[in-house]
């Protein structure tokens, strides 16, 4: 085994006791979160007992919430914005991935109130671009839009995935060099301006900005994808994204939006948990159909 269990994270499902196991996501907002659903389906699936809220918790009150969800007899939680870096600073354990992104999406409690955190969400974007989109990373060439939270945590992943180089554009320039300077030691990395972008390449686009939210893409020059190059926004949303058309237009030979890196990012957090695999290519699809 490989990864946080064989670090000696990870929570064994309780089970047995006729009380289901308690989860939940921390976030602000939290309404909209599809992580309620997503994990309902996995339980329904794999055949587990357990239950899955999610909380908002107001600014100020994210170890607070940690600690009374505990008292509840809560086991695991998904922590999302505006909280990673705060589960970072609360886990008394933390994986090698969590260390590298510097954030923290899977906390689960142990004996004594011990608590561990993960990152996922690398795994995610990875086991998605690869084993769901059929998308090779070995040897292929990565421009990285973005310089935020979203994007330190897949740098790390990407480039365990054997790519050539992770190119991070950014706009605050600044921001970018300093993140490629986080993973010299992991591998080639570069950081630059969207303008300096210009003749160069590139086999996979991901997209880790939040401009997407604006409807907006980062200013991008044109002939930046190689002949087979595919896109990916991290944001997903009912109808394809700006980033999702941007590719598309400039001939990209797949473009996808961040659902499925969402799904397996909670699978993942799933499979550390119970330590049960869901099948995340079937609730993509059923999120896809608007059927959960
Ligand atoms: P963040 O930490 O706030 O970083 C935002 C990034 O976007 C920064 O690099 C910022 O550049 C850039 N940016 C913002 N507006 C821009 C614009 N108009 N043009 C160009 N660049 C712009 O946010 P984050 O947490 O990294 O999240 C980024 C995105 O990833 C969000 O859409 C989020 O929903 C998504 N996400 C998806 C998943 C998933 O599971 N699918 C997981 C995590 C995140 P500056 O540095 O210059 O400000």
């Amino acid at each position: 085994m490989t990864g946080p269990r064989a670090e000696g994270l990870g929570t064994r499902a309780r089970g047995g006791t006729g009380v289901p196991d308690l989860y939940a996501v921390l976030g602000h907002p939290i309404a909209h979160s599809k992580s309620p659903r997503i994990h309902a389906a996995f339980a329904r699936q794999t055949g587990q007992d357990l239950v899955y809220e999610a909380i908002d918790v107001a600014p100020g009150g994210f170890a607070a919430a940690v600690w009374h969800f505990r008292a509840r007899g809560g086991v695991g939680l998904n922590v999302t914005l505006p909280y990673k870096e705060e589960a970072f600073a609360l886990a008394q354990a933390r994986s090698a991935r969590a260390e590298q992104a510097g954030a923290v999406n899977t906390l689960g409690f142990e004996a004594h109130d011990r608590l561990w955190g993960d990152n996922t969400d690398g795994a995610g974007l990875v086991r998605d671009l690869t084993l769901n989109l059929g998308v090779t990373l070995r040897g292929r060439r990565v421009l990285l839009l973005g310089a935020g939270g979203a994007a330190r945590g897949v740098i790390g992943p990407l480039l365990g995935e054997g790519a050539a180089v992770v190119v991070i554009a950014n706009r605050t320039i600044t921001r970018g060099e300093e993140l490629a300077e986080t993973f010299r030691g992991h591998g080639p990395v570069e950081a630059c301006g969207f303008a300096d972008l210009a003749g160069r390449p590139f086999d996979l686009v991901v997209n880790a900005t939040s401009a997407s939210l604006q409807g907006e893409v980062p200013p991008l020059p044109a002939g930046l994808l190689a002949p087979g190059a595919w896109c990916y926004d991290m944001m997903y949303a009912d109808r394809p994204t700006a980033f999702v058309r941007w590719g598309e237009a400039q001939g990209a030979a797949g473009a996808r939006d961040g659902l499925g890196m969402l799904v397996e990012q909670a699978a993942e957090s799933f499979f550390l948990w119970r330590g049960v695999r869901p099948d995340a290519p079937a609730v993509i699809a059923a999120l896809r159909a608007a059927a959960l």
